[in-house]
């Protein structure tokens, strides 16, 4: 693996102002998961100190470098309009989609920019070719942009901790092109959940007005991936805590203590975005409706000081304590008060006990990008007891589905939810909360990291492969002693040129020849691997000597004879038809193509400002709308094609490949489609690129020309 750099605001380490106190490590979600990458040993961790308008001393500045840490500087002044200012009182709560929190004077962007090109510098100066450099959080959007500027072939991650809100949130943002320019300096930009990359996605169309597909978009000239990440926790860290003696004492010390019979949790930072409010006015309701719980269920609320200097954060604690006092005056007795809150954060022992000795977790944001309090809370029951209650909204949500889901806005259902959770029978809680340990260990923190590195890594591999001559695939291919080339060929792109109408993409005499003479020396080895309907390509190349695919792979013509490869149901083009035939109507020249399983909108003959602006409503309509059925939306050329998932060029070459004996495979194409086939062709499979674009083939050839002289030298 080559060398991680990881760059954020904070680095994961507290440094005492006194020079003479040690270097602490710090908690917190970002540090804790990144952890194991920078344990790993071959990385770089670029960050503020945490200490601004200090010079750290060298003794100090050593002691970071061992430890692997560059310390980028930051005045106070800076931090007021960089961290406190846009970052934390305008992208936190718009981004959380609490508009009504925005401040009316957005004062610091430039500020931030600055800071942003100070992490990008401080990047660049530490840049060795091959390293992977991998961005985190709001506080630095702009930064993948900006390193892309000075190394335009760097590798460049970026991953986002909090939630990318709806388009129409997200366009409130005041210099949200800029935004989402800096971002698409990455190669690769993660999210929490796949709805927050959808999100990400429609504001490209809508923002910037590109054409993304599902999990990527071609932004000039480069190609950016994007896609769902969910960051996790150290789950055997968890477990082997809560086994631990001092968590087990300390457990059995809290329920000696404890009056009730029940015991309800919140842990959270005393952030407005964590629904604590809303939570006690449900623990209040529940009280209300189920009085028999009075002094038999005590809610404690564990509220971590955060962001202590803003006024907002004050008002808020303020808010929160007269809500307790309210609460426990109501329902409380004279030595019992059934609302605890403790203002202050617990060591990773107490915290552990919390977590096992709590009947009910209950973590109820409004919005939170993932939320790692549920999954540490999942991690440490290993009595496989305990339920956790968890906001609809929360990241977390996505994974976690056997928790007891709420809508946090929803009061009455929350107060309701909390009786069923404490009434659950042990049979079902165990059943739930079995699932949901079992699911966190499969995808803990490491699994995190690693699955975005390694798609990092893989995506800038796709990007390296060079323009080469046909000549030099010749020169290769002497060197391997083959008998039996089998031949997989896109069509358009490939053989012939992208033509405006695919009518017109006919074969030319010199092709028809060329792949006659081709089919007939290498017998049941020459195929056409095309997208096209089978009606074409039967018109194309009536000979039966010529063996296809077309559709994708739906269809093989063998020896002349048409058959299916399998049987799809393409049950929904009835629902996407109708939306088609909508935008066919409203874009005058345009027009629908149905094949067997899938269904396209063709707008090359559409005014050419019309055409692509309905383009990308459709897309920004199927994305939004129709992401649950299993098809996949392709961008063609002036063309927007929804298949049916599941068959694909690479699973029907695949087929053809054991059916018919080789010993050597070349494939060529010229896009999205023809990728799904080079990745399942073995790795010495020889693959070839037409034109631009990310690949994974080993070689490029520059035209369709390009490659009919390499086939020449086969006949
Ligand atoms: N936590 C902490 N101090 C405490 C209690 C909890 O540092 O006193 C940790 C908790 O274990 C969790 C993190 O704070 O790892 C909170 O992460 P989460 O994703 O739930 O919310 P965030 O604070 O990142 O918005």
């Amino acid at each position: 693996m080559s060398r991680v750099i990881i760059v954020s605001n904070r680095l994961p380490v507290v440094i005492p102002a006194d020079a003479a106190k040690p270097l602490l490590g710090s908690a917190g979600g970002l540090g804790t998961s990144m952890k194991s990458v920078h344990e790993d040993g071959n990385s770089l961790w670029i960050g503020w100190s945490g200490l601004a308008d200090v010079d750290l001393p060298e003794e100090r500045q050593e002691a970071l470098a061992r430890m692997r840490y560059s310390t980028v500087q930051i005045s106070s002044e800076e931090i007021r309009d960089y961290y406190d200012g846009i970052s934390n009182s305008l992208i936190w709560p718009l981004f959380h989609y609490l508009i009504q929190q925005l401040p009316y004077d957005g004062q610091g962007w430039q500020t931030y920019r600055n800071i942003n090109q100070r992490f990008a510098d401080a990047t660049v100066a530490q840049y060795q070719p091959g390293d992977l450099i991998w961005i985190h959080d709001y506080h630095l959007t702009l930064v993948p942009g900006m390193i892309r500027e000075v190394i335009p072939d760097a590798q460049i991650g970026f991953f986002l901790h909090i939630p990318f809100p709806s388009s129409e949130v997200f366009r409130a943002f005041p210099w949200r092109e800029e935004m989402l320019q800096g971002l698409l300096g990455a190669d690769l930009v993660g999210f929490h959940t796949f709805d927050y990359s959808r999100h990400f996605a429609s504001s490209l169309v809508r923002i910037l007005g590109a054409e993304p597909e599902v999990d990527r978009v071609v932004h000039e000239g480069r190609t950016v991936h994007f896609g769902a990440f969910p960051i996790s926790i150290d789950v055997t860290d968890f477990e082997t805590r809560a086994a631990s003696p001092a968590v087990q004492e300390m457990v059995q010390k809290m329920r000696n203590q404890q009056t009730e019979r029940f015991l309800g949790l919140g842990v959270d930072r005393l952030d407005y975005t964590k629904g604590i409010p809303r939570r006690l006015l449900a623990v209040e309701r529940f009280f209300d409706k189920y009085p028999e719980f009075r002094g038999q269920f005590r809610f404690l609320q564990i509220a971590v000081p955060t962001r202590e200097t803003s006024a907002a954060y004050a008002d808020f604690r303020s808010f929160v304590n007269e809500l307790v006092g309210r609460i426990n005056s109501k329902h409380g007795a004279l030595n019992a008060a059934p609302v605890h809150l403790l203002y202050r954060s617990v060591d990773a022992i107490e915290l552990s006990a919390l977590y096992l000795a709590a009947d009910l977790m209950m973590v109820t944001p409004l919005r939170d990008g993932m939320n790692l309090v549920a999954k540490e809370f999942v991690a440490s029951r290993i009595d496989g007891l305990g339920m956790l209650m968890l906001s609809e909204f929360a990241g977390a949500a996505a994974e976690l589905g056997e928790a007891v889901l709420v809508n946090p806005y929803d009061i009455e259902s929350v107060a309701d939810r909390i009786r069923d959770c404490l009434h659950m029978e042990d049979v079902e809680r165990r059943g739930r909360m079995s699932l949901l340990a079992r699911r966190i260990k499969q995808t803990d923190n490491k699994f995190w990291s690693k699955s975005f590195l390694s798609r990092l890594e893989s995506i800038s591999q796709e990007r390296r492969v060079p323009f080469c001559s046909p000549e030099s695939i010749q020169v290769q291919l002497t060197r391997t002693d083959f008998k039996q080339p089998m031949f997989l060929l896109d069509y358009d792109g490939t053989l012939v040129g992208i033509r405006d109408r695919p009518a017109m993409a006919v074969p030319d005499s010199e092709l028809v020849d060329l792949i006659h003479q081709l089919s007939e020396k290498h017998a049941n080895r020459l195929w056409i691997v095309s997208g096209r309907h089978r009606a074409d390509l039967d018109a194309w190349f009536p000979n039966a000597i010529v063996n296809m695919i077309a559709e994708h792979g739906l269809w093989i013509r063998h020896q002349g004879t048409w058959s299916k490869t399998v049987e799809v149901d393409a049950s929904w083009t009835e629902k996407l038809r109708p939306i088609l035939a909508s935008f066919a109507e409203r874009t005058p020249g345009s027009q629908i193509e149905e094949k067997s399983a899938s269904i396209a909108w063709h707008y090359r003959m559409a005014d050419p400002e019309l055409g692509p602006a309905q383009a990308k409503e459709l897309r920004l309509h199927l994305l939004e709308s129709f992401s649950n059925l299993p098809v996949q939306i392709l961008n063609g050329k002036m063309c927007v094609e929804i298949r049916v998932q599941g068959v694909n060029k690479g699973i029907t070459a695949r087929q053809i490949m054991d059916r018919f004996p080789h010993d050597l495979l070349i494939a060529a194409g010229d896009d999205q489609t023809d990728e799904d086939l080079f990745k399942t062709l073995p790795p010495n499979a020889l693959t070839i690129k037409i034109g631009n674009g990310m690949t994974t083939a080993n070689f490029r050839l520059r035209s369709p020309a390009q490659m009919r002289t390499l086939l020449r030298t086969f006949v």
